[in-house]
């Protein structure tokens, strides 16, 4: 290279700012003057690209007490009522309220959100009935499902056997999570689950399915699976058409499994 190069442009450089032509037109951060993202609506580290809104993370639990939820979370939980939620049977939710835990009442039914999400970030912490009783699906037995029908299995799956694709953080009949990474009964336990909805063409057929990625304890065990369909017991499942955004459903299979720190974050990107 010669030594012409560089000090060209350092003079050119210089007699931009002193002209005041660079100082007008350099953005305070960014650039304009770079390749086109595709889309075709901003370019590599565009200059007017909106920024990310500033929210303030939660903080994490620990065995002796619950965190809180970032700030531009829906708290569905917090220890304090069940507002947020109703009966499947309608009407008020009737599980129980215990030192700040929200506990299943056997035989009361499922519990339905009342906001709808579609795509969105769910964290949610479980704790299974200490003694443990019964054995199998028997035991500790509950759920959270999407769209009130997308099943992400809640088992106490410490010391207990049972089939894989029905184990804690299954995609209940399809997915095995890629580890059992329970924790004692008694313990508290952190769901956190990224969950993409599915599409679906006007013909009532699938466009895209659902996907599911899960952490477990801040263990990986579901990474961007693909949902076949619905849950479904001794058979396969199958989409039905459903609109973009549909309630939490909490599940009632006999086991007082208990839950806090329940917070849901839409993902919506523009
Ligand atoms: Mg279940």
């Amino acid at each position: 290279m010669s030594r012409r190069g560089p000090l060209a442009c350092a003079t050119v450089m210089v007699g931009l700012v002193a002209s005041g032509v660079w100082a007008q037109e350099k953005p305070k951060y960014g650039y304009k003057d770079t390749p086109m993202l595709p889309g075709g609506k901003w370019h590599v580290h565009d200059s007017d690209r909106p920024l990310p809104p500033v929210i303030t993370p939660g903080t994490a639990s620990t065995q002796d007490a619950p965190g809180s939820a970032p700030s531009d979370a829906v708290v569905l939980f917090d220890g304090k009522d069940l507002s947020h939620w109703k009966s499947d049977r309608g009407g008020e939710a009737k599980w129980d309220i215990r030192d700040g835990a929200l506990v299943i009442h056997p035989g009361a039914g499922a519990i339905l959100s009342r906001d709808e999400f579609g795509d969105c970030q769910l964290h949610l912490e479980f704790a299974s009935p200490v003694p443990p009783k019964g054995a199998d699906q028997g035991r500790g037995n509950s759920g959270v499902m999407f769209f009130g029908r997308y099943e992400i299995q809640v088992l106490d799956c410490y010391d207990n056997k049972t089939y894989a694709d029905g184990h804690a953080a299954a995609i209940y009949g399809q997915h095995p999570p890629l580890v059992n990474a329970s924790r004692k009964p008694g313990e508290w336990q952190t769901y956190d689950i990224l969950f993409t909805a599915p599409r679906f063409k006007d013909d009532g057929t699938v466009e895209t399915p659902a996907h599911a990625t899960i952490l477990h304890n801040g263990v990986a065990v579901q990474n961007h699976a693909e949902l076949l369909g619905p849950m479904a017991f001794r058979a396969l499942p199958k989409y039905r058409k459903h609109g973009p955004a549909g309630p939490i459903l909490l599940q009632d299979h006999g086991n007082p499994v208990r839950f806090r720190n329940i917070w849901v974050r839409p993902l919506n990107h523009g």
